[in-house]
C-alpha cells in the first residue's frame, strides 16, 4: 500500500480542514496532504443544510468577538476574492424573554465593543418584523451587521482553489481509522483502504472521529456527538429576506431554537440549538421524523412565534460535537498533533479566521491569543472559563 510524505497533513476536510488548507495554500510554501472520509461538502458532518448564521455580538461569551470580527473580514475578502457571494447581510436578532442571559451577554458583548445594536421589546420587534409574534415579555437585540453564509458554496469555493495550488491535495474516500506516532517524528495516519500519511506536523479537525482517534493515542478528550434536526417551512412574504432577519430565540420555558428567512425561495429555516440525541461516533443517525419529538418540538414554537409560517416542507438531521462547556477545543495535546474539534454548534461562522489561526499553528508553530480559550487545560480546576 502507498504512504504519502508531506510537510502538514489535514485530517478532515469540512469546514476547519478546508479552511485551514486554503490559508495554508495562500500563504505558505509547504506540502499539505488533506483527508477527508468523504467528499467534501456532504452532508455526513456538521456543514450541510445551506445556511449558517453570523453573529458579532456574541451571546455565548465576549471573549469571541475578536475573532468574529476577524472572520467577518475575512468572509467578505474570500467573496472578493472568488468573486461569488458567500454572506447575506440579513441582520440577526436574538430574542428572549426579559432578563435571558443570551440576550444580555449580546447586549454586553456589543457594548464592550462598540458594536451595533438596536433593544428592542417585544411590541417594537413584531412591529418591525410583523412575522414575530411577541408580546413585552419578551425583548431581543437587532445586530445589523449580522447575516447569513452559505456554507456548502463556501465548501465548495475553499475546495476549488486549494485544488488549483500545486502543494496541497485532497484525498477523499480516505477514512482515517488510526494515529501512530511515526518511526522517526512526527505522526502516521491509516486509513481503511491500507493507505498510509505521514507527516511532521497534522491537524485533526475530523469531527466526531476526534475523540476515538485521540483516545487511540491516549488523550480522552470530553466531546459528545449529538443528533440535531432542522427544517423548512412554507413561509408568507413576511419572511423573505427583504422583510425577516436571522434569529435566536429562547423560549420563556428555556429551549434555545435559531432560524433564518426564506432564501432564494428555499422557506423559512429553523432548528432547535439545546438538547438533541447523543450518540456514539460512526452510529447512523436516525433521520428526520424518525423520533417521536422530531417534529413537535419545532412545531410548538412555529405556531407560537411565527404567525405567516405554514406546512412543513421537510426536515434533516445534522450533528454537533459538544463540549461540557460548549466553548470549542483547540489545542496541541501532544507535539505536532493539534485538534480542532467540539465546535458545538456555533463554530461556522469562525472558520475564515480559524483557518488563519490553525494555518499559523501548523505553519509558523504560533498560537495566536485568541485560542488561549479553547485549551484543554480549562477542564483543570484553576483555569478561568470564556466569558
Ligand atoms: C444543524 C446545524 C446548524 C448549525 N448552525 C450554525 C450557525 O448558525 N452558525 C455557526 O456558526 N455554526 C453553526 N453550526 C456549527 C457549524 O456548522 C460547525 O461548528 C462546523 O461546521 C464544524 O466544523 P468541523 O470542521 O468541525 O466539522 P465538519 O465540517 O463536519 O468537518 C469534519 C470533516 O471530517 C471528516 N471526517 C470525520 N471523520 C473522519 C475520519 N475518520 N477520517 C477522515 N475524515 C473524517 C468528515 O467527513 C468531515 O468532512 C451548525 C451545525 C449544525 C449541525
Amino acid at each position: 500500500m502507498t504512504t504519502v510524505t508531506t510537510d502538514y497533513l489535514i485530517i478532515g476536510a469540512g469546514s476547519m480542514g478546508l479552511a485551514t488548507a486554503d490559508w495554508l495554500a495562500h500563504h505558505s510554501d509547504a506540502s499539505v496532504q488533506l483527508l477527508d472520509a468523504f467528499s467534501p461538502p456532504h452532508d455526513q458532518g456538521a456543514h450541510h443544510g445551506e445556511t449558517r448564521l453570523l453573529r458579532q455580538a456574541y451571546g455565548e461569551g465576549s471573549s469571541y468577538v475578536p475573532l468574529a470580527r476577524r472572520a467577518l473580514e475575512l468572509w467578505k475578502q474570500l467573496e472578493v476574492e472568488s468573486g461569488e457571494t458567500l454572506f447575506l447581510p440579513t441582520g440577526v436578532v436574538n430574542v428572549g424573554p426579559l432578563g435571558a442571559p443570551f440576550v444580555e451577554q449580546v447586549a454586553a458583548s456589543a457594548r464592550q465593543y462598540g458594536l451595533a445594536l438596536d433593544s428592542l421589546s417585544g411590541d417594537q420587534l413584531a412591529r418591525r418584523w410583523p412575522g414575530w409574534a411577541l408580546d413585552n415579555t419578551m425583548h431581543g437585540g437587532f445586530e445589523s451587521e449580522a447575516g447569513v453564509l452559505y456554507v456548502e458554496r463556501i465548501l465548495k469555493c475553499w475546495r476549488a482553489r486549494v485544488e488549483r495550488c500545486p502543494n496541497v491535495s485532497l484525498a477523499t474516500g480516505a477514512q482515517v481509522i488510526r494515529i501512530d506516532a511515526g518511526e522517526q517524528g512526527g505522526w502516521e495516519a491509516h486509513c481503511a483502504d491500507g493507505r498510509r500519511f505521514v507527516a511532521e506536523r497534522v491537524l485533526l479537525a475530523a469531527g466526531q472521529h476526534i475523540a476515538p482517534l485521540m483516545a487511540g493515542l491516549g488523550i480522552e478528550l470530553p466531546l459528545t456527538r449529538v443528533r440535531k434536526t432542522f427544517a423548512w417551512y412554507d413561509g408568507d412574504a413576511r419572511y423573505d429576506t427583504a422583510n425577516f432577519p436571522g434569529f435566536s430565540l429562547t423560549t420563556p420555558w428555556g429551549a434555545v431554537y435559531y432560524g433564518f428567512p426564506d432564501i432564494d425561495g428555499a422557506g423559512f429555516k429553523m432548528g432547535r440549538h439545546d438538547s438533541g440525541q447523543p450518540l456514539p461516533p460512526g452510529e447512523a443517525m436516525p433521520g428526520f421524523g424518525e423520533l417521536e419529538d422530531d417534529v413537535s418540538e419545532l412545531q410548538q414554537v412555529v405556531d407560537r412565534y411565527f404567525p405567516g409560517v405554514g406546512a412543513l416542507r421537510f426536515g434533516a438531521v445534522c450533528q454537533y460535537i459538544r463540549t461540557p462547556d460548549e466553548h470549542f477545543l483547540i489545542d496541541e495535546p501532544l507535539p505536532g498533533l493539534i485538534v480542532a474539534g467540539g465546535f458545538s454548534g456555533h463554530g461556522f461562522k469562525f472558520a475564515s479566521a480559524l483557518g488563519e489561526a490553525l494555518g499559523l499553528w501548523l505553519d509558523q508553530q504560533c498560537r495566536l491569543p485568541e485560542l488561549a480559550l479553547f485549551g484543554l487545560s480549562r477542564w483543570s480546576p484553576s483555569q478561568d472559563q470564556p466569558s
